[in-house]
């Protein structure tokens, strides 16, 4: 039977195909496909890990002392039955075999499907064995997570070092995992986990949770790959393999469409995909409105080797290189100097010599370092040690940071931005570890370059003293995403506060307006580099208000110097500036 989901639209375009569910566990759980040939290794892991966990049960009964409650003992019989159960097992090396599954994946869809069964039953004490089953589960990942794998997790694997040695394994593609278009659903996805899953492997995303400018949304965008986040019900209606239509345009879900419905999302998708290339043709042209204005378009990009990519998507730089997710997922193995000067340094080649802007450590709040420091964590995670704050309240790790960036600016232009800035003593502590993180380098007699120094305007007190940041930075960049998240006190991840989340509120107009008009006025750049960058319905207000300077995924560049190259500065100042007086100036924007 068809049946619609709503959510949010963060990631255009349409993507139809089988729904692949990711369980949501409470343990940290790694996805990824292995190649055929690793099939029988990867069935010998989950079962010497079943057979592990089971010894450890057999023990723990051995071991049991006398007066210990009769119902431990039961209860321990009941999780050796579940571990034993033999249609477990068929079913975990069918996720591994047909579908290519690591063994954790396969374990956690099978707890999925299982833990519906469950839910479905009428009696009572069958129903609430769940919990059983979720703990065995959880034993046994536990397990695996000690467990050397011989088929490591992409995202674990080391680098490669100059040798090429210890380079990570050729993500495998779609094609090679399955004929049929795979769309992920799950009740929430880490941006690690969406990077984990960048390798063009699946058509769509949906989750349950999240908001338009979740760094989850965001990473789907970079990765122009149709995502509909917030739909509430959708990973408890949606099973696996169910036939899905994303439409990312509408936030729309479509499950088990009729033919009819394929056949009208087919047709929409052909067009998608001739709109593309339509717009492909712009990419040489340069970004110049009718008067003769030259706009700079840049790339916002989450890893060093995205250069390449925002370069044929026409960026002229990087204005935003988000480094957190070098350091994200990795247990608290942070990148050392010599690891993070070389991924800077791939950063900068790949740009061939257009500049790259590289932001230190933003993480907190929903980019944690790990799924293991939960995100509810501290109280208020938004307002808590996020950003700048973390990198000051640890010096050692901001200046290991600040060395590797310096250092690569030995070899290209960089542009060092600092996040989340909000007092004059945060921006003296920071250009202070920047200075003696230059003589560290000089001290010991490495190369270092120049770099020009930014701060990031993110928080209504930045954006209220901008002329302090001006004394001290060469340039300034707008991040609109958590500049509106602070103003109008919407978290940004939050689904159920999405619909006041508005890049048009007459109060955050006033304070990005304001930073640009103030940029202008003593000659220094200033850049918007938020998703409103990105967004084509805010390209001539942001033109009218003196914004030059545009960083956004490289998905939407061609669609943004679309509109630029029809828009005409001259008229559109005006026009500005009787929005910004406006109390609905979305009226004013039109449809
Ligand atoms: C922003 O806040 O607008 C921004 C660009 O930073 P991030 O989205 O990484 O928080
Ligand atoms: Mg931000």
């Amino acid at each position: 039977m068809t049946f619609a989901i709503h959510g949010l639209a963060v990631s255009r375009g349409i993507a139809i195909g089988r729904a692949v569910v990711v369980a949501s566990s409470r343990m940290e759980v790694v996805h990824y496909f292995i190649r055929p040939d690793q099939v029988d290794a990867e069935i010998d892991r989950a079962r010497s890990a079943r057979n592990a966990v089971i010894d450890e049960l057999r023990r723990l009964q051995d071991e049991m002392p006398q007066d210990a409650p009769g119902e431990l003992d039961a209860l321990l019989d009941v999780h050796l039955l579940l571990l034993q159960d033999e249609a477990l097992a068929a079913a975990i090396k069918h996720w591994i075999s047909d579908r290519l599954y690591n063994a954790e994946w396969a374990l956690t869809t099978q707890l999925e499907v299982v833990s519906r069964q469950f839910d479905e039953m009428e009696d009572e004490y069958l129903r609430e064995r769940k919990a059983d089953l979720e703990q065995v589960v959880e034993r046994i990942l536990r397990y695996m997570k000690g467990m050397a794998s011989p088929v490591p997790a992409p995202a674990a694997l080391p680098r490669a070092d100059a040798t090429g040695e210890g380079a990570p394994q050729q993500p495998l593609l779609l094609d090679e995992v399955t004929d049929v278009p795979l769309v992920l659903v799950a009740q929430d996805l880490s941006p690690v986990d969406m990077l984990q899953f960048k390798s063009r492997l699946f058509a769509g995303f949906i989750t349950a949770v999240g908001g338009r400018t979740s760094h989850t949304a965001i990473v789907a965008r970079s990765m122009d790959i149709p995502a509909v986040v917030g739909a509430r019900a959708a990973s408890q209606l949606i099973r696996q393999d169910d036939w899905i239509i994303i439409d990312g345009n509408a936030g729309v879900v479509i499950v088990d469409p009729s033919p009819i419905i394929l056949a009208e999302y087919g047709f929409r998708q052909r067009q998608n995909e001739l709109e593309r290339e339509r717009l492909s043709r712009l990419r040489h042209t340069p970004a110049l409105t009718l008067d003769g204005e030259r706009i700079e378009l840049l790339a916002n990009i989450e890893q060093p080797g995205d250069g390449p990519a925002a370069v044929h998507a026409g960026a002229v730089g990087v204005g935003l290189f988000r480094t957190e997710f070098l350091f994200m997922g990795r247990g608290g193995n942070l990148p050392g100097e010599e690891e993070q000067y070389r991924a800077y340094r791939e950063a900068v080649d790949g740009m061939q010599g257009m500049p790259v802007t590289i932001r230190t450590l933003d993480v907190g709040a929903d980019k944690p370092l790990d799924k293991a420091q939960p995100k509810d964590y501290y109280l208020n995670p938004a307002l808590g040690l996020r950003a700048i704050r973390w990198s000051l309240a640890d010096p050692a790790m901001f200046r290991t940071q600040l060395r590797a960036i310096l250092r690569a600016a030995a070899h290209g232009q960089i542009h060092l931005l600092f996040p989340m800035l909000a007092h004059q003593s945060e921006i003296e502590q920071t250009l202070a570890q920047v200075r003696l993180a230059q003589s560290e380098l000089d001290a010991r007699g490495v190369a270092h370059g120049p770099v020009k120094l930014g701060a990031m305007i993110e928080v209504p007190a930045a954006a209220l003293i901008v002329r302090t940041f001006l004394r001290y930075f060469d340039f300034l960049s707008i991040g609109t995403n958590d500049l509106i998240q602070y103003t109008l006190a919407i978290d940004r991840a939050d689904e159920t506060v999405a619909h006041l989340y508005d890049p048009l509120h007459p109060a955050v107009l006033k304070l990005v307006a304001d930073v640009i008009a103030e940029g202008r006025a003593q000659g220094k750049s200033v850049c918007v580099c938020g998703e409103t960058a990105g967004d084509v319905g805010m390209t001539r207000l942001l033109l009218g208000l003196g914004l030059r300077s545009f960083s956004m995924h490289p998905a939407q560049i061609l669609v943004v110097k679309q509109e630029i190259l029809r828009a005409d500065t001259r008229k559109l100042t005006a026009w500005a500036q009787e929005v910004l007086r406006s109390d609905s100036p979305a009226a004013l924007l039109g449809p």
